[in-house]
């Protein structure tokens, strides 16, 4: 757990949020700001800063961060109609919350990226 990181503080339970899903691992909650119909956020409990600290020996956690996808999909409905998973990294991309988190967004047809 990392001092001030909000998500950190969401997944200890410190803080209120929509949850979709947790386990030892992983934590799906709803975006508080949602950008489509579906907005869940998917976070590992573990704190890294983005894509950029994930190591080789975090290949388990990364199984179970893309099995939790997979159930908030099924969970919300947007298996079959389809959906984006994205996560930002750095300045350019936007990144806020400097916590790794992949949103899965769907719900409705997703603008082209970019
Ligand atoms: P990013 O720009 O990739 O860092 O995205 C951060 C996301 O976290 C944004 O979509 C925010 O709306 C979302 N967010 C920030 N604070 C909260 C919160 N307390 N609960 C749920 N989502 C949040």
């Amino acid at each position: 757990m990392s001092a001030d990181c909000i998500f950190c503080k969401i997944a200890a339970g410190e803080i209120p949020a929509a949850k979709v899903y947790e386990d030892d691992q992983v934590v799906a909650f709803n975006d508080i700001a949602p950008q489509a119909p579906v907005h869940v956020l998917v976070i590992p409990r573990k704190h890294l800063a983005s894509v950029l600290d994930v190591h080789a020996d975090d290949t388990a956690m990364l199984g179970r961060l893309f099995a939790a996808v997979q159930h908030v999909a099924r969970e919300k409905g947007i298996e079959g109609s389809g959906f984006r998973v994205v996560t930002n990294t750095g300045k350019d991309s936007g990144q806020v919350v400097n916590h790794l988190h992949f949103h899965v967004m769907g719900g409705k047809t997703l603008g082209h990226l970019g």
